[in-house]
């Protein structure tokens, strides 16, 4: 028996059947890669998950990181026995009845029931073991600021296309107009780096504001005392001592690292304004010191990546550290076909002309006798188009009107047993309509990130060529994320339908921005 079906054999799982197609080419490729980072860009339907979890045992001490709750538990699911992680607030705090342990991070180090702490017990497993499943989330704070999962041999990044959203928040500074008061702080006097001594001047606000919070710190230190913890009182001033120190953790990355691409941004929320700090691109100096320098080698899976210049751009890492290969679709083309229905020419310009001729368009696909009967998804990029969807006033669309109605409209799409059309501007990832729950899909806008975005229009406008890659790069795997909503087995099928002649025009322009397997489901 080779290395590989006894790793695979080892998940008891998957002990009883043969590797499926492709799975040993990513792992074999992955194992003998002699590139520090390997990306793997596989289809829905492969098992990349599988792939993932071998590779973590062949590479003897790894963490297996996840983006999404529904991962961690398809995880947990399938690899009995492997110790996994979940969120803080998933574990009950033995020792106060109605808390858990989000409250101190079982950081409590004078808790008298800390050998009870389901928490503390769980992360002493993950610890311990070889092989285990974090969160994106939880893997960075405990590697940048504790140091416990730092150092193995290889991390496993599933969903890895998220990977820079995550890091890029995690690095951010964003205080609250809350914190702000609390800590007394003043907004910095520069407001871009265009003056010369912009940025020593918000290297000394930094220095400035973490000293305001250490003086908090010290002071709930003082009301926690050193014996043992008795009230929720301490616990609640333990947990906020988590919190400041975390912030003074981010300012001092930010003094260390900030540099004239960086953004400041006052916003204002109901009680008053926030302040926010954030890289235009992740510097490679400060990825490496967040993410990179905390394991030896990197293997990076998803269904899609950006275009590779852009990826590594991203993650601050070089493209020839790179070892990369796309793999195809498992999924039959027919069954996942794209179609181009041109109906308008969606610019800002001709919007007011264009709006009807689509409107015409959706209401002829909705109507034709093949979809009928059949539900449906319609991607409207923007509130407002989809609000123009619902003028519409067909009895079948379901539309909802910001993020709090979202899962409400999800769930009386999905249970109702008419043929309802689901309208919606943020359902490009992250839901799954498998069979009967999608047989089309409508895109009836390139789904462009918005330009009123500073970070967006700072990327697009003063990085040259390579912001516009990654503009247009952004829109296309926006696309290709939301075609795959609609057909989750190799048994499923849907139709989607392409309404824009930008998104038209843009994947005919820029073909490597595109998945091979997707360019050929286009009929
Ligand atoms: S106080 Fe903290 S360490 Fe003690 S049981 Fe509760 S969560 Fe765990």
């Amino acid at each position: 028996m080779d290395m590989y079906t006894r790793a695979k054999n080892s998940f008891l799982k998957f002990s009883k059947f043969p590797y499926r197609d492709y799975q040993e080419d990513i792992i074999e490729f992955a194992h003998k890669s002699t590139k520090r980072f390997t990306v793997i860009e596989a289809p829905t339907g492969i098992g990349k998950t599988l792939c993932g979890m071998v590779l973590g045992r062949l590479f003897g001490s790894s963490i297996y990181c996840v983006h999404s709750k529904t991962l961690q538990t398809q995880v947990s699911d399938d690899f009995t026995g492997i110790p996994i992680l979940w969120g803080r607030a998933n574990y009950p705090c033995a020792l106060f009845e109605d808390m858990t342990a989000d409250a101190c991070g079982g950081s409590a180090k004078t808790c008298e029931t800390i050998d009870e702490c389901e928490y503390h017990k769980a992360k002493e497993r993950a610890a311990t073991s070889n092989l285990a499943v974090l969160n994106y989330h939880y893997y960075l704070t405990e590697v940048n600021y504790v140091g416990r999962f730092s150092g193995r041999e290889c991390l496993v990044v599933d969903e890895a296309d998220a990977l820079e959203s995550v890091l890029a928040s995690f690095i951010g500074i964003n205080l609250s107009h809350a914190a702000i008061r609390e800590f007394g702080i003043n907004a910095p006097d520069y407001k871009t780096t265009s003056s010369v001594h912009a940025l020593d001047a918000w290297k000394s606000w930094a220095l400035e504001t973490r000293d305001s919070m250490l003086l908090r710190y010290n002071e709930l230190e003082r009301f926690v005392g050193k014996n043992e913890i008795k009230t929720t009182a301490q616990i609640e001033a333990i947990k906020k001592m988590n919190q400041i120190s975390s912030g003074m953790s981010k300012l001092k990355k930010f003094h260390d690292y900030v540099d004239v691409s960086w953004l400041y941004e006052e916003k204002d929320a109901k009680y008053g304004k926030s302040m926010h700090f954030n890289p235009t691109w992740i510097s490679p100096a400060l990825a490496n010191d967040c993410i990179w320098k905390h394991a030896k080698r990197f293997v990076l899976m998803s269904a899609t990546f950006p275009y590779l210049p852009i990826l590594a751009k991203l993650l601050g890492i070089k493209q020839d550290e790179i070892a990369y290969r796309q793999y195809p679709s498992v999924f039959p083309a027919e069954n996942r076909q794209v179609k181009y229905s041109i109906a308008g020419n969606l610019v800002y310009k001709e919007m007011k002309t264009e709006i009807p001729k689509v409107m015409t368009r959706v209401k002829e696909i909705i109507n034709d006798t093949k979809h009928k009967g059949e539900k449906g998804l319609i991607h409207t990029v923007s509130y407002k188009l989809a609000e123009e969807i619902m003028k519409i006033k067909d009895k079948r669309l379901v539309s909802h009107l910001g993020d709090t109605d979202r899962a409400a409209v999800i769930e009386h799409f999905k249970s109702s047993d008419k043929p309802l059309i689901l309208v919606s501007p943020s359902m490009d990832r992250g839901i799954s309509l498998d069979d009967d729950l999608c047989r089309f899909i409508i895109w009836l806008k390139a789904p462009f990130l918005s330009l009123a975005d500073k970070m967006v229009a700072a990327r697009l406008y003063g990085s040259g060529h390579l912001g516009n890659m990654w503009y247009k790069s952004m829109m296309l795997l926006s696309i290709v994320q939301g075609c795959g909503r609609g057909v989750r087995s190799d048994t499923d099928y849907s139709t989607t339908y392409l309404l824009d002649e930008q998104i038209r025009k843009a994947m005919i322009d820029n073909p490597n921005m595109v998945p091979k397997w997707f360019r050929e489901a286009i009929w």
